[in-house]
């Protein structure tokens, strides 16, 4: 009895020490594959930031190539260029939004005639909601022109890269909406919608500064038929990034000016489908409209 027992203790301790040698080896071997995902990135070349992104971040892939081949980037069912950035040098730099589907990413691409894998987390993020409630008869549709010309714009990829640093605020006033803020539509929630961009409230006439370098390469008019977005202006900044300036009531630059960061490129108004004056600033990143703050605060190399 005392034997079987003390036979019994014994084996369950076995047990408990085989399951526990067992538990450590999965996590030992889990723990592998997280690190071969995630921590050789310094060791190798590849510098991922922010380590830990989530919704509306810009995530910007540095890496080290020995071989002259910018690598392609694979991301979220995307392809994604990479451009040099100093000696031997590349980046590439992948959007995210508030529609993406947080989780674990991976990153793919070839580096230096070698394949390479990495995880990111990309982490959920809760915006703000507005609840709209729309009448029957009371939309304005946006005009043919100027759904193409917006579309030419965010698909516009400058190789050279333009910009230095972080973002400027482009104009004085207090943000009156910020980025990502979703919908409900009489109720109903908007799955696709979601505010590209943030608004600075100022009356109008107040004057709109170049947040950073760029090159104009849009200048839409009211009259010319930007019925919604009212008098606009985008900047390529570069390698595409690119800022769009909607509802202006003046505009002070050309198609083709180079601008710099500071510089007076217009005036805030309310043109266009606005219920007020406001400026609203969207950036772009390979066509999708990331959130700016962190090009405000840290900025991209
Ligand atoms: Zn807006």
């Amino acid at each position: 009895m005392v034997f079987n027992t003390i036979l019994s203790t014994f084996r369950s301790v076995r047990m408990r020490q085989r399951w526990l040698l067992g538990a450590i080896a999965t996590l030992t071997a889990s723990c592998a594959i997280v690190l071969t995902l995630m921590t050789p990135a310094q060791a190798t070349g590849v510098q991922i930031w922010p380590g830990s992104p989530h919704l509306g971040d810009t995530i910007s892939v540095v890496m080290q190539v020995n071989d002259g081949n910018a690598p392609t980037l694979e991301y979220d069912g995307g392809r994604y260029p990479s451009y040099l950035i100093g000696s031997n040098r590349y980046r590439a730099l992948l959007p995210t939004t508030p529609l993406d589907r947080p989780g674990r990413k991976e990153i793919r691409f070839a580096l230096n005639g070698e394949a390479r894998n990495f995880a990111v987390e990309l982490r959920n993020r809760s915006f703000p909601t507005q609840s709209i409630r729309v009448g029957s008869g009371t939309s304005t549709s946006a005009t043919d022109h100027e759904l193409n010309r917006m579309r030419q714009f965010r698909e516009t990829v400058t190789p050279e890269k333009f910009w230095q640093g972080a973002f400027a605020r482009p104009a004085e006033g207090r943000v009156s909406s910020e980025y990502g803020i979703r919908r409900y539509y009489n109720g109903e929630f908007a799955e696709n919608y979601y505010h590209r961009g943030v608004d600075y409230a100022g009356g109008t006439g107040t004057p709109i500064y170049a947040p950073a370098d760029g090159r104009v390469a849009l200048v839409g008019r009211v009259a010319d038929g930007f019925r919604v977005n009212g008098n606009s202006i985008g900047i390529d900044h570069g390698q595409g990034v690119g800022s769009v300036f909607i509802h202006l009531s003046r505009i002070d630059v050309r198609e083709g000016d180079r601008v710099q960061t500071g510089q007076l490129i217009g005036a805030i108004g309310a043109t266009g489908l606005a219920t007020g004056p406001n400026l609203h600033w969207g950036l772009f990143v390979n066509g999708q409209a990331v959130d700016p703050v962190p090009w405000r605060e840290a900025g991209f190399e």
